[in-house]
This record gives C-alpha cells, structure tokens and sequence, in this order.
C-alpha cells in the first residue's frame, strides 16, 4: 500500500517516447520522475537523505531542515520533510522559475532568496545553508556531498530501470546537478551490465564537459536550464562512470521540449528536455540499430511555463521554438 507521500516516491514508469524511436529506429525511453509526489527527481534524494539522517540520528522530531536549491531538493524534502513533522527552510538562487518558489512558499516552507553568484562567494545559496544549519543547529542535508543522494538512486532508480527494460538497456543518457542521479544509477547499471554505455550531458556554463573531455573544469555561456551544470566535482558526481560527454545548447533544449509537448504530449522541464535531446542525437548515431536508450524525465514543464512556455521570455534569450530536426 501507498498510503504516504513517503511511500509513493519512486517506481515511476519508463516511458517509451513514441516519436524519437520511430525517428531513429532505437528504442527511447525517458523515466517519469515528474510522477514522484513532489513532482521531480529529487524526491528520490530527499528521501534517501532523510532516510539516512534520521537512522544516524541526526534527525529528531521536531527538528529543522535546511538546505541550499534550485528549488526541486528543496520541494522534495518539504513535500516528505512536513509528513514527517520537521520544518523546513531552503536558501535558493533568486533566479530560478517563480513557480518553484510558489509551490514552497503554498507548503509554508522558509525560502530565502540569495543572488546568483559564483561557488567561491560566501553568499552562494550552498554556503548560506550550511551558514543557517550552523548558527541555528539545523540539519543541512547538503546534496552535492551527502552520497545518501546517489545511493538511494542506486537502490531504487537503478533497479527500477534495470527490472523495467528486463536487463536490456545499452544506453544511459543524463544531464548531472548534484551527480547523485548518474552517480547512484550509473554505478548500479554498471555493476549489472560492464557493457552499458554512459553518456554525459553538459548545458552550457557548466565545466563537466570539458573536464571529461580536457580534464579541467570550464565552460563558457549560460543555460536556461534549472538544476543542472555545476563548476566543480561533487562526492556524489565523483561516483558516476561515463563513457562519453556531450554538450547540448539551450536552443537544441527548446526545440526539444516542444516537440514532447505537441508529439507526445510530454510538457517536461528544461533539464528533462535537454536529456532526450542529448538521448535523441545518441539515438542518431546509432540510426536502426533498436538500441535500448533510457534518460530521466526530471520533472513537469509546468513548473517552468512562466519561462518556457513565455514568447517573450524566449525571445529574451534569443531562442525560437522550431521544428527538431
Ligand atoms: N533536473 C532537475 C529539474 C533538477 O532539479 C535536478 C537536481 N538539481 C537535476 C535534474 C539533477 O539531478 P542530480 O542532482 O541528481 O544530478
């Protein structure tokens, strides 16, 4: 029985897009992450840290919960975190989709808004959680580094995907933030079938790509895309196992999440369609071949129509919504 919001995270469906197998003769599939309770991947990560934080200890009732997010970690641990009696509070980048912010603040959770500044600043909203868990005794649940992040995704994306494509997957496409998805799901597929290729993707602005490819952190422009790219190697990254990188720009996102949305009736995120893009150029390469590729949708692009669903937001940014080629 699933009869709490803590027991309805997980066993997502794997959902075969229709449109891009048929255009490319693999089999692509994207795991529904947007159907956790709170609507994304990162349900996943909170419970498995809650999960952990409260078996060491560290979290007792009544406690306060603190953490640093785009807002998903933030909403996932709110959504698992208040069933459970704790309160929560999340400092966030001030730039991310109001709908993330809306969502937090309709469960009282304490978001405060911090500027958009580079890992090194003590303002950066990681350095302000640990600062709030510090001074107040909270517990910081500290996603980058917390590996009950990658682990949960072992024990539970992992083996989902594992039993849900019977054991025949070759590919494993994925965009990283904190490294606990391709981390915990790369390791664990790896470990099941050596054979199974995995392939990074990178939004521009983030150094992942180029460390993979060139061995130093780097990356020039800026992405639209939300929770996703990272400058630096987080505990959780550090555990992934990647066969190839690729990069893929905000316009190849954009052209992508509508075509889920007119052709399959997929309305994900910007990170969600930036993973099938980069699942769909995998695909092209290996044209006819019915090679098995799995990505995750992430979550729900409801949670960025202010944005992407916004004329005007992407003429801002120079994007055009057009035909995928
Ligand atoms: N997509 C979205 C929408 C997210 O919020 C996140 C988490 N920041 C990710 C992808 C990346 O997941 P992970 O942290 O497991 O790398």
């Amino acid at each position: 029985m699933r009869n709490t919001l803590w027991d309805a995270v997980g066993d997502t469906p794997l959902l075969r897009i229709a449109s891009l197998s048929q255009r490319t003769g693999c089999e692509l599939f994207g795991k529904a992450e947007f159907m956790n309770p709170g609507g994304s991947i990162k349900d996943r990560a909170a419970k498995g840290m809650i999960r952990d934080a409260e078996a060491k200890g560290l979290l007792k009732p009544g406690a306060t919960i603190v953490e640093g997010t785009a807002g998903n970690t933030g909403i996932g641990l709110a959504v698992l975190g208040i069933e459970r009696g704790y309160r929560v509070v999340v400092t966030m980048p001030d730039n991310q989709a109001r709908e993330k912010y809306e969502y937090l603040e309709s469960m009282g959770v304490d978001v405060r808004k911090v500027p958009v500044v580079p890992f090194a600043n003590p303002a950066h909203f990681f350095h302000q959680a640990r600062a709030l868990a510090e001074t107040n005794g909270w517990w910081w649940a500290n996603q980058f580094e917390n590996v009950a992040n990658g682990d949960f995704h072992s024990e539970t994306t992992g083996k989902e995907i594992w039993e849900q494509t019977e054991g025949r997957v070759d590919v494993l496409v994925a965009s990283t933030g904190t490294g606990g998805t391709l981390g915990g799901v790369s390791r664990y597929l790896k470990e099941k079938n050596p054979a199974l290729e995995v392939v990074l993707l990178d939004p521009h602005g983030s150094g992942l790509f180029c460390h993979f490819t060139e061995g130093k952190i780097e990356g020039s422009g800026s992405s639209i895309t939300e929770g996703i790219g990272i400058m630096r190697l987080t505990e959780n990254f550090k555990r992934a196992r990647i066969d190839a990188a690729l990069r893929v720009s905000d316009q190849e996102m954009i052209e992508m999440l509508y075509h889920l949305a007119r052709t399959d009736a997929l309305v994900v995120g910007t990170s969600a369609a930036l993973n099938v893009r980069g699942a769909y150029e995998v695909a092209k390469k290996y044209q006819g071949s019915g090679k098995r590729i799995v990505t995750f949708l992430c979550d729900h692009g409801s949670r960025y129509a202010s944005k992407v669903f916004n004329a005007e937001f992407l003429a801002s940014k120079g994007l055009v919504e057009r035909p995928l080629p």
